[in-house]
């Protein structure tokens, strides 16, 4: 009888689904990937389209996420500069900011000391005329501002790549393929799709990312961890306004948002609002497209006609755990095995492979031994959305 690799089920294409089918090809599992329609188009390529630590996460404190993450973006800058590139982010500070200079400074050298040697350039301070020079903001008010680094990716083409690369070391890729349910046989599950067919697998990796609950609870499955979903709205602007990129304090809710050079255009964003409905179909509000639009008015010298924002974009968060402001919500993700069933909640797209290379040993330890995975080669898609 022909020995045959145990077969794991990834449900979700997303960059968290990718990921953990990737790692486990490499490991040699034999890995179907479901994905209810194109792999990487939702949530993952929604994004803020950051490679970063998380600056702002060091104010609540959550040194361990900013440290991985700076490590993680190290390693894909080394390993996918197709794709992933440095990008200089300025952080002007005017008379009403509502962060003093000093707590942005103590922020700016922590988050140096954390990626240590892995740290793309050191931040700096530079004296207002410098900071208008560089981008086209208000002077009024305008008292200098800090420089640093952090790197900017193509979302949708990194999942394409991450796809293609599991392709490639053997997995099956499942497009437009709902699992619509999951039922126990003995000590393996049957996954029946959309599509009218059901399949038979040793272990299931649920990364549906939003909709993993949902699809825990259609098949009466408990879930170890409460997901906020909270959703986040960009507005994609005619032209390119600036090559650098701004990270701005919202002076009414002490927000923080971004202005990025994004191809020939600019991104503004992002919001954060509970999502109450199913994230399918999920689209800015309006209130989300004037809350940017006013934010960025507050800043820079051309006020933004509305007929410069091209189009807009949104994607859902499933943030790990519930509080009354989004904004605390802990941005690190949990996986969780119970039994033959991994369950992935949460995650950065900057953390994807370390969240793959958890996934792989919770499904090493349920089949009772370490595979070392092959070296991950990116198989490079420069497959873009508008
Ligand atoms: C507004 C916003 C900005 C962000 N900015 C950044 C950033 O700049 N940097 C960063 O690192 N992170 C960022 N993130 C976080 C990051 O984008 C997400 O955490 C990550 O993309 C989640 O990926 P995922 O694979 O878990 O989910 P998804 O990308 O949503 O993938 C889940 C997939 O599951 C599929 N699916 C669902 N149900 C089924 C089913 N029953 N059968 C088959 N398939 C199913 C869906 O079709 C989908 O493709 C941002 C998130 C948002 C919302």
């Amino acid at each position: 009888m022909i020995a045959t690799e145990p077969r794991v089920a990834v449900i979700g294409g997303g960059i968290n689904g990718a990921g953990a089918a990737w790692e486990l090809a490499r490991r040699g599992y034999e890995v179907v990937l479901f994905d209810k329609g194109i792999c990487g188009a939702q949530t993952s390529s929604a994004t803020t389209k950051m490679i970063h630590g998380g600056l702002r996460y060091l104010e609540r404190m959550h040194v361990a996420l900013v440290r991985e993450s700076l490590r993680e973006r190290a390693w894909l800058l080394e390993h996918l500069p197709q794709l992933v590139h440095p990008l200089e982010i300025l952080l002007p500070l005017y008379d009403d900011s509502p962060r003093r200079r000093t707590t942005i400074a103590t922020g700016l050298v922590l988050y140096d000391r954390l990626a240590g040697r892995a740290k793309i350039a050191a931040h700096q301070f530079l004296p207002a005329a410098t900071v208008a020079a560089r981008a086209p903001l208000r002077s009024d008010g305008l008292r200098g501002g800090f420089v640093y680094w952090d790197a900017q990716v193509d979302d949708f083409a990194l999942v394409r790549s991450v796809v293609a690369s599991a392709a490639r070391d053997g997995a099956t890729i499942r497009e437009e393929t709902r699992v619509d349910a999951l039922r126990r046989d003995g000590d393996a599950w049957i996954v029946q799709t959309n599509r009218g067919d059901a399949s038979r697998f040793d272990l299931i990796v649920n990364a549906a990312g939003p909709w993993m609950n949902e699809l825990l609870r259609a098949n009466g499955l408990a879930a170890r961890y409460v997901l906020s979903l909270v959703r986040g709205g960009h507005l994609v602007l005619t032209r390119r306004i600036s090559d650098t990129g701004l990270l701005l304090q919202s002076t009414t809710d002490r927000r923080v948002f971004f202005v990025l050079p994004w191809k020939e255009t600019t991104l503004v964003g992002t919001t954060e609002v509970v999502q109450r409905e199913s994230p399918d179909g999920v689209h800015a509000s309006e209130e989300e497209i004037e809350y940017l639009i006013a934010r960025y008015n507050r800043y820079f010298r051309e006020p933004l006609p509305r007929a410069d924002v091209a189009s807009t974009f949104a994607g859902v968060r499933p943030l790990v755990g519930r509080a009354a402001n989004p904004s605390a919500i802990g941005r690190d993700f949990r996986v969780v095995r119970d039994g033959n069933m991994v369950n992935v909640f949460g995650g950065k797209m900057t953390t994807f492979m370390a969240l793959a290379r958890k996934v792989a040993l919770r499904v090493d330890n349920y089949f009772g031994r370490t595979r070392v995975a092959r070296e991950p080669v990116f198989a490079v898609s420069l497959e873009s959305r508008a």
